[in-house]
């Protein structure tokens, strides 16, 4: 720890010299300016307020006992009593031999003989009080990662907090570096190769904070953190680990990427300053031109608003601000379109904020864990919507819900949405789960038994979102589901870009190939849908149509079709 504070930081601890006699505190002073910050104190009283001012950056006091007006062993008691100074070691600088059981039964840590003959001695003992304490504060962290020789990340986090206490106004970045899609350098060229790749990058980052003054740590696998002074340039370390790793990451379609928070604000605990950098970091995940993000106000305000909904949830839960909206989709290739289905659509009315749409709060729900309960309650509306409808109209509008691989992944799942659907009175039949193509892909074979065990059930599922997301073709053929629904993306264009009108082609020829009807979304114009039609698309959801509206709206479109 000394080393480290001293070698790489190059910063002097701060002692605090409490002695009446002013000669004694020169000679002290002088001894020690070489190696220390000094503070002087003449007396009990100002020793106290200067310990306050500075409690959380003095590492050692060094105290005389016999004072007037307060003593040093009343310093000492005071000191001892209170929980943020009692942290802080005291030696006791005294001529008198019968004084030091006492004080050191009163706290103090060690005691320095009066008259100072022997400066080496003076020095062994401050050294040697400030490092017991030092160390103390982190013997229950490992220091090393096995692998890289980088700190832990436990570590790393008691380091940045040291740095804190010593160097409280210096300016530093923390900066999180992270490879992407290193899964793939471990599935292509096996662990070895991939803890290789991760030893090299441990190289160059250790060089980087060696030269600038800072620390590292590798956390969670392929994930770096640092601490450096501002001064320094991440795209110094991006060049770096480019010449040096060069060779390495050419083969495949990774990259290294960094999320920095600058003039990292030291009041702010260090996981969070961690957690904001890699928020800058995760900002540009898909983002291939972009190779360094800086956390900025939006991302806090973003994050501010983030954690605003995450705290709003459970009341809007409670005082019904959640409205289920339906989008009619109709079945085009008859002589003329016909409602044959509807997809709820979440919307919160938000007291303060408005109507907010879902893809701002869904994500963040998906983040937290907190999605079922707001989509458990969004099934049980929409199927309750689908039996009164069914009551008032005499005829069954089947609805789709829209159901997170973290839904899929709950144990009671399949149970749950079958007593759901039993409930309301339907039949799984009168039901479409929606489940987006990213939620197959990612998987775990045991998402796609859950989708079989759901398909024998009766329940019909829709691949949202087909086309976003990486399945090969040999895997489509065998999922689980009887329609597929283009992602926006494909319509979006189609009456512009004959590619897209070509891709939408072979997509439909995969679909008739595999037996699955096909749906568009997002269809606007008159144009894409002639196009759509054309190509054979069987279903069409847009605005061209109508916008998500709430349900009592939605019974015109049961009444005309
Ligand atoms: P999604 O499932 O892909 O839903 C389609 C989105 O496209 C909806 O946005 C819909 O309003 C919008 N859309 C429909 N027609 C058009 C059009 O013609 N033009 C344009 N530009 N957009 C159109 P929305 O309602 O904002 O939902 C966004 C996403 O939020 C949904 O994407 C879905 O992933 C998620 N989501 C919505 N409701 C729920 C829910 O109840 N549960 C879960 N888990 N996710 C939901
Ligand atoms: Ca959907
Ligand atoms: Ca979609």
């Amino acid at each position: 720890m000394k080393e480290f504070v001293e070698n790489k930081l190059k910063l002097k601890r701060k002692v605090l010299v409490v002695d009446d006699g002013a000669v004694e505190r020169k000679l002290l002073k002088d001894m020690l300016e070489e190696h220390y910050e000094v503070l002087l104190a003449e007396d009990g009283k100002q020793a106290l307020q200067i310990i306050k001012d500075n409690y959380n950056t003095l590492s050692l006091i060094l105290l005389d006992l016999i004072m007037p007006e307060m003593d040093g062993y009343e310093v000492l008691s005071i000191i001892g009593k209170d929980e943020t100074m009692c942290r802080i070691p005291v030696i006791v600088l005294t001529a008198d031999d019968s004084a030091e059981v006492k004080s050191l039964r009163m706290g103090a840590a060690d005691f320095i003989q009066k008259p100072y003959n022997v400066p080496e001695v003076i020095f062994a003992r401050i050294d040697r009080i400030i490092q017991l304490y030092e160390n103390n504060t982190l013997v229950s962290a490992t220091k090393d990662d096995p692998l890289t020789g980088l700190l832990t990340k436990e570590y790393f986090i008691n380091y940045v907090e040291m740095i804190d206490h010593y160097a409280p106004e210096k300016d530093f970045d923390i900066i999180v570096l992270d490879v992407n899609k290193f899964h793939l350098i471990n599935e292509i060229h096996g662990h070895v190769y991939g803890n290789r790749i991760l030893k090299e990058l441990g190289v160059c980052i250790q060089k980087y904070v060696d030269n600038k003054g800072g620390v590292a740590c590798r956390s969670n696998g392929d994930t770096f953190i640092l601490c450096v002074p501002h001064q320094s340039n991440p795209n110094e370390l991006l060049w770096e680990i480019h010449v040096h790793l060069k060779d390495h990451l050419k083969d495949v379609s990774t990259r290294i990427r960094m999320g920095v928070y600058s003039h990292s604000d030291r009041h702010v605990d260090v996981e969070k300053r961690v957690d904001w950098a890699l928020l800058a970091c995760n900002s540009i995940k898909g983002n291939y031109g972009a190779s360094i993000a800086y956390y900025d106000a939006i991302m806090h305000e973003r994050e501010a608003y983030d954690e605003k909904l995450l705290h709003d949830l459970e009341s809007a839960l409670e005082e019904d601000q959640f409205i289920v909206f339906y989008q009619p989709k109709y079945f085009i290739q008859e002589d003329r379109p016909r409602l044959i289905s509807a997809e709820a659509l979440i919307r919160w009315k938000h007291p303060e904020l408005g109507m907010i749409n879902p893809s701002l709060f869904i994500p963040v729900l998906e983040q937290n864990g907190l999605i079922q309960k707001l989509d458990k309650y969004i099934w049980k509306t929409a199927a309750e919507q689908v039996a009164a409808w069914r009551e008032k109209f005499g005829r069954s509008v089947p609805v789709s819900v829209n159901v997170s691989r973290i839904d899929l992944l709950e144990p009671n799942f399949v149970e749950n949405i079958t007593h759901i659907v039993r409930e309301a009175g339907l039949t799984p039949n009168d039901y479409i789960l929606e489940v987006t193509e990213s939620v197959y892909t990612d998987n775990s074979d045991g998402i796609i038994d859950i989708v079989k065990q759901l398909r024998s059930l009766g329940f019909r599922i829709e691949m949202d979102d087909f086309g976003s997301g990486y399945s090969s073709l040999n895997m489509i053929s065998s999922l689980p589901f009887d329609t597929l629904k283009l992602d926006i993306g494909f319509v979006r264009h189609i009456h512009e870009n004959p590619k897209d009108y070509k891709m939408v082609e072979i997509i439909l020829q995969i679909a008739r190939l595999l037996n699955v009807k096909v749906v568009a979304e997002g269809v606007e114009y008159e144009e894409q849908h002639e196009l759509l039609k054309k190509a054979g698309v069987d279903i069409i959801q847009g605005y061209y149509y109508s916008k998500p509206v709430d349900a009592e709206t939605f019974e015109i479109f049961i009444k005309t079709s």
